[in-house]
């Protein structure tokens, strides 16, 4: 035989490597074929028909050879021989198309009876040939069946790779984070992908054929029909319009629609049947994609609030009040209307701040704008515009009384006490008030004349509201521009310390001298203590203020110790603000410390106020200095309420006898019970005594017969500048020497 025989498969293998005889060489690609014939003569007339052909081939002479040939290997053609002695042609066929094998069968057959033909092509058989057969015929036939197969596996090899592509491309659609869709001409859905689902709630099924309208927010349907409607392409296709979508609500599905709105940005841009002519292209529908920027948009509205609100209390902030009143006034010039603008300042807000804390500042910051804000009508604005200065803005006022009413509401809510930590605190404000149009039709001018109304009211004594006044302008002036000139004196050094010399009037010496404070000012000339320190004590500049004496004292009293004055006491005066600031103690020491200064050279004075606030704080640092060895003087003594009963419970060396009581000596022979009282309380505990403010002979004589003997005062000296006093102890060295 010719053929290769189905046992010889190592026919196949040389075939393909090119070893075997050349008839059979065949490329590894080239149909393979096989045929079955039980005749052995008509196999290898077969193979020797094809033998030219390139063909792969194998033979099979037996129905369960075939069979098992088929099981193994792939065929394209099987030349099929219908009689065969064990298993007919037709079952072969049958096994062919059970087992869903791909191979094309051509039938040869010797049976000349139509119902075999009919049972092979039945059993889907290409053709049927009789034999004996041409050779052309046999070939054309071949031919003819490859020519087949090979365009259906071109075909479905396309097909295939439509589906997988249509696949893909269904995959990336359904799982992007956007919305993609297509509307027809109407405007209604003919896609939407899956993501519709997860974002609004509807079915992309249930939408296709619907109106977009059915999805778009009441108030954004005229801009939807301008992003939909309009028959846009290329770069006029428009571009990210947000739009506002309704969402369905929860599982049920129900035609409702609750409030959630989500903002959608859109690209939308027509589509066109594909004519070659842009004037032919025919619009057909508008696809488009929509992103769910609800988040972004959220995110920026909070940033806008954040950016005209104040976070502490939730009120508008300066910048927002600003464009409110800006409004109010335009809509009262229109209206030829009256409006008030107030400014609320909380009158020693800093000394509640830095007593309780920061912490507890804010929360009483809250808690009074919760009142302010309950006093005003609707359409009125209240802002806050800085630590504790409020402003309201209260349009369309029928009179000035109107304002004068909320402002005194105002007043009236923060009488109540404020609880925090369970502790009682009060609080008050001062108003300024300023009306449009007579105080000003700018926003600029209505805020700072409410502005200097209200720092008119703080200096009549606080707690009260006024408004405003063209002769007020003159003293606010001064008081605004001196509390910012205040900040810089420190950086420029503009303050000074003078010193009043303390004498002891039986012998003519000085035993002492107060610092006291002074400011060259550079415009308005040598300002007193009591000119400037009381603004700084609401403006918080009291620790830096004083931090600053501390170092101009100690360096002062050196140069007092090398012309003599070792033996002259300083007496300082401390703040009560210092006095709370926890460091208070230990920056005294470590200054004396630094300058190499004894402590027993330094007399601290406090006030009674002082005690009153926070007295356990309070002794404890004085008691520190007094361990130290510093004294500690009771200033303006007699003048607070609990002066006697802190006597005990304070570690204090002297008592200055108040200004106030020394002013009322005034006849020689009077009789003064409060300075008799005084001194004898002084006496009894063994106290240093000193009367403050003596200005006349008739006074230094009635103090000094009622047993006080240290003097301070016009009547002996002014305070002096450094300078003069570092002259004053040289001159008197020069005495006693
Ligand atoms: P103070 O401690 O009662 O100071 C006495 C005030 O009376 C001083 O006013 C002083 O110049 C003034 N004075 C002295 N002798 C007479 C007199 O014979 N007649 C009259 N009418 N007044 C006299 P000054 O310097 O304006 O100080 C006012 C207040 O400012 C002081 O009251 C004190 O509490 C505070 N102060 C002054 N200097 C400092 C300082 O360096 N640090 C601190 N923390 N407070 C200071
Ligand atoms: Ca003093
Ligand atoms: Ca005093």
């Amino acid at each position: 035989m010719d053929g290769i025989s189905a046992n010889d498969s190592s026919a196949l293998k040389n075939s393909a490597s090119g070893l075997a005889a050349p008839h059979y060489i065949a490329a590894e690609n080239s149909p393979r074929l096989l045929l079955v014939d039980d005749e052995p003569r008509l196999l290898s007339s077969l193979c020797a028909m094809l033998g030219d052909r390139g063909f792969q081939m194998l033979t099979a002479s037996s129905g369960s050879e075939t069979i098992e040939l088929l099981g193994k290997l792939q065929f394209d053609l099987v030349l099929l021989d219908l009689r065969l002695p064990d298993i007919g042609g037709h079952e072969i066929m049958d096994f062919i198309n059970a087992k869903g094998i791909d191979a094309t069968v051509i039938v040869l057959s010797g049976d000349t009876g139509i119902e075999a033909a009919i049972g092979a092509l039945k059993r889907g058989a290409y053709d049927y040939l009789r034999k004996p057969y041409s050779r052309e015929e046999l070939l054309k036939t071949i031919d003819n069946a490859l020519q087949q197969r090979k365009l259906e596996n071109e075909n479905r090899s396309i097909a295939m790779r439509l589906e997988s592509s249509e696949k893909l491309y269904r995959y990336l659609v359904d799982s992007s984070p956007d919305i993609i869709y297509t509307l027809d001409q109407e405007g209604r859905f003919t896609f939407v992908n899956d993501r519709v689902k997860q974002l609004l709630g509807y079915g992309s099924q249930e939408l296709v054929g619907r109106h977009y309208s059915v999805l778009v927010h009441d108030d954004d349907i005229e801009r939807a029909r301008y992003v939909f409607n309009e028959r846009r392409v290329g770069e006029r296709a428009s571009r990210n319009v947000e739009l506002r979508l309704k969402s369905l609500s929860g599982e049920d599905q129900e035609r409702t629609f609750d409030n959630t709105l989500m903002t959608i940005s859109f690209n939308s841009m027509g589509m066109y049947s594909l004519g070659k002519e842009i004037v032919n292209r025919k619009f057909f529908g508008t696809y488009g994609v929509a992103r769910d920027i609800t988040d972004r948009k959220r995110a920026e509205e909070l940033i806008s609030y954040q950016a005209y609100h104040d976070i502490l209390t939730d009120l508008p902030n300066r910048i927002l009040f600003k464009d409110r009143l800006g409004l109010a006034v335009i809509q009262a010039r229109r209206n030829r209307a009256e409006l008030a603008v107030m400014f609320v300042d909380l009158d020693r807000f800093k000394l509640v701040n830095d007593t309780l804390g920061h912490v507890k500042g804010d929360e009483l910051l809250q808690h009074v704008s919760g009142r302010l804000k309950n006093c005003l009508r609707r359409g009125d604005t209240l802002a806050r515009i800085g630590g504790d200065e409020f402003t309201a803005v209260l349009p369309e006022l029928r009179d000035r009384q109107d304002a004068e009413i909320i402002a005194e509401k105002f007043l009236e809510s923060l009488r109540q006490p404020f609880f925090l930590d369970g502790k009682e605190v009060y609080i008050s404000a001062s108003i300024g008030i300023a009306v449009y149009p007579s105080d000003g039709d700018s926003i600029d001018e209505l805020l700072r004349h409410a502005d200097i109304a209200m720092y008119y009211v703080k200096s009549q004594g606080k707690n009260a509201h006024a408004f405003y006044e063209s002769s007020m302008l003159d003293a606010s002036y001064q008081k605004v521009a001196l509390e910012q000139s205040l900040r810089r004196a420190l950086e420029q050094n503009e303050l000074e310390m003078y010193y009043q010399p303390q004498v002891d009037v039986l012998t003519g010496e000085i035993v002492g001298a107060e610092g006291l404070m002074r400011w060259n000012h550079p415009e308005r000339g040598l300002l007193t203590a009591g000119e400037f320190l009381p603004f700084a004590e609401e403006n918080g500049l009291m620790v830096p203020i004083s931090d600053w004496m501390l170092g101009a004292l100690c360096r002062d009293l050196l140069q007092w110790n090398a012309v003599g004055g070792e033996s002259v006491r300083l007496s300082l005066n401390i703040s009560p603000h210092y006095l709370d600031h926890g460091d208070f103690f230990d920056k005294i020491r470590d200054a004396l410390s630094r300058f190499n200064i004894s402590p027993s050279q330094i007399e601290v004075e406090i006030t009674e106020n002082v005690c009153i606030r926070n007295p356990q704080y309070a002794i404890e640092q004085l008691n520190r200095l007094c361990q130290l060895g510093v004294s500690i003087a009771i200033d303006d003594f007699g003048t607070g309420y609990s002066s006697l009963s802190y006597l005990h419970r304070f570690p204090v060396h002297t008592i200055k006898i108040d200004q106030s009581f020394v002013k009322e000596i005034q006849r020689e022979n009077g009789h003064f019970p409060v300075v008799m009282a005084i001194i004898s309380i002084a006496h009894g505990l063994g106290l240093n005594l000193v009367a403050e403010g003596v200005e006349t002979k008739t006074q230094a004589q009635y103090l000094e017969q009622s047993g006080c003997k240290i003097m301070q005062g016009y009547f002996y000296y002014q305070p002096l500048s450094r300078l003069q006093f570092l002259e004053l102890l040289r001159e008197k060295r020069a005495i006693s020497a």
